[in-house]
């Protein structure tokens, strides 16, 4: 009896209590999940040039360990117009969510600030390839990780769309007046000449005199 009365004192009390879980899917139920959580991989936009950060350089997909990754590149029109800095831009990118490990190592190699670990964590679809993303699903949420983090490149100068300020053209070196060069060469040679003139008439007149008497 004292047993029973104890587990029902138990019950009791954790009936009262405010659930830790939270209930799927009703989005205003769920949890928040923390900045640093690591969710599917996404690709950033750059706001400055209105494109994206990724070239397509393909290092990621060279390196992720599932092979979920596939990326076309091509010449970026915007550099083109001389409005970014990328000449090649991303063209295709399409990543097979069912198959990433959220290992992260494709974040680590980019070298273009291109592509982070997003806070999306969802990935029930009843097709069996209904995972597979493309550039337009992951550029979306790559746009709202960077809204909900404020998110900033981690090597802005470098990784900057915006074309550098047009270069100053160097300035003409004055013109050398030819005449004024050929004028102070021929005052320099007539002043060797008579500089060799004197010297020569000094030794001549050396050579005349009396030798000195002992
Ligand atoms: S995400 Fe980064 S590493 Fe991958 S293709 Fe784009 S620029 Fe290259
Ligand atoms: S997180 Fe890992 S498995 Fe997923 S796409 Fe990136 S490199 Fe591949």
């Amino acid at each position: 009896m004292a047993g029973f009365l104890e587990g029902l004192k138990i019950t009791l009390k954790t009936a009262g209590r405010k659930p830790v879980t939270a209930q799927y899917p009703e989005p205003e139920k769920r949890l928040e999940v923390q900045d640093r959580y690591m969710g599917f991989p996404a690709l950033t936009w750059d706001t400055d040039v209105n494109e994206p950060y990724c070239t397509g350089c393909m290092v990621c997909i060279r390196n992720c360990p599932t092979q979920c990754m596939s990326a076309q590149m091509k010449d970026n029109p915007l550099h083109a117009e001389g409005k970014s800095r990328r000449r090649k831009i991303i063209d295709e990118f399409e990543i097979n969510l069912g198959r990433c490990i959220l290992c992260g190592i494709c974040v680590d190699v980019c070298n273009f600030d291109a592509i982070e670990m997003s806070h999306e964590h969802e990935l029930s679809k009843y097709e069996r390839n209904g995972n597979r993303v493309d550039l337009p699903v992951l550029l979306d949420m790559g746009r709202r990780y960077q809204k909900s983090t404020a998110w900033q490149p981690r090597q802005p100068e470098k990784n900057s769309g915006v074309p550098p300020p047009p270069k100053e053209p160097a300035k003409k070196a004055e013109p050398i007046e030819l005449a004024q060069v050929s004028r102070e060469a021929v005052e320099h040679r007539k002043a060797v000449m008579r500089a060799r003139a004197k010297q020569r008439d000094g030794s001549a007149a050396d050579e005349g005199k009396a030798p000195p008497e002992n």
